[in-house]
């Protein structure tokens, strides 16, 4: 837990502190790791061979899976969005296969279905979700929680959302603090679904960060990260913890919080290189 210092928390007497989850592993990294633990360690405990799972072509969450499961003796089957794509399309992916995952690349349509290709033998394995959404990774994030609790006291904890494991975990697990989920995609209907299906209320979820597609919207948060960087010597990245961080200032700047607030921000990792 670091704080972080800068002239419009001074100036709106508000404290923020990083939780540094992207310091866990190099490649594991943040909140992936919180994510894989139980599966990794329910495959172990019950003789499973092999962990098949769906992600994009940069994703995070499969990158991490090919390296876990490698470092565990685990076999591992990435499925992959994109028809077009193969082994060497990215240097993730080509660092991916040599850490042994067996990669397939179906179309958009299989992948919306979750089609597992034939060619996949399924004996003795377990299917983890796209980016690791499931039971076992929100029962995972209540270690987090637990390393929270005992830092301080704290009003808020502000962290980003992809598929809302994370958030979701923290939701359960974490007593006594405000949870601010920054979406980074336009998926709050399904992460309330979500919430309602598992039986975990939610608190706020801020849908004004998601920002849109175009070029000059993405540099704003390039730039914002980069500037982050130089300000605190601590690297995020655009996608998820870009825009939490970008939302935190703007809701700062904007008197969303009191003064005298303490707060702290998830980072989540993310950082490949
Ligand atoms: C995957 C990822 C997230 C999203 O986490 P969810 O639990 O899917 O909401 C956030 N930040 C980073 C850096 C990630 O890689």
């Amino acid at each position: 837990m670091e704080e972080i210092h800068d002239a419009l928390f001074e100036e709106k007497q508000i404290s923020v502190f990083v939780k540094r989850d992207d310091l866990i592993h190099p490649i594991i990294s943040g909140n992936k790791w919180r994510k894989l633990r139980e599966y990794i360690q329910f495959a172990q405990l019950n003789g499973i061979k092999q962990i098949i799972s769906f992600g994009g072509a940069y994703s995070n969450h499969l990158y991490a899976l090919a390296f876990a499961t490698k470092a565990f003796g685990i076999k591992s089957v990435g499925i992959v969005r994109g028809e077009e794509l193969n082994t060497n399309s990215n240097p993730y992916l080509e660092q991916m296969k040599a850490w042994d995952m067996d990669l397939h690349f179906i179309s958009r349509s299989n992948y919306q279905a979750k089609q597992i290709p034939e060619a996949v033998p399924q004996a003795n394995s377990l299917n983890i979700a796209e980016g690791g959404f499931g039971n076992k990774a929100i029962v995972g994030i209540a270690e987090l929680s637990k390393e929270i609790e005992s830092f301080k006291s704290l009003d808020y904890l502000i962290c980003p959302i992809g598929t809302g494991a994370t958030y979701l975990g923290l939701c359960q697990s974490l007593q006594g603090v405000k949870i601010i989920g920054i979406l980074t995609l336009n998926n709050k209907a399904e992460i309330e679904g979500n919430s309602q299906e598992l039986g975990i209320p939610i608190q706020t979820i801020n849908d004004q960060y998601v920002f849109g597609k175009y070029a000059k919207q993405a540099n704003v948060l390039d730039s914002f990260c980069e500037q982050f960087h130089q300000k605190h010597q601590i690297k995020i990245e655009p996608i998820y913890t870009g825009r939490m961080f970008y939302g935190l200032y703007d809701l700062i700047t904007k008197d969303f919080f009191k003064p005298g607030s303490q707060i702290v921000a998830l980072h989540t990792g993310g950082i490949k290189d």
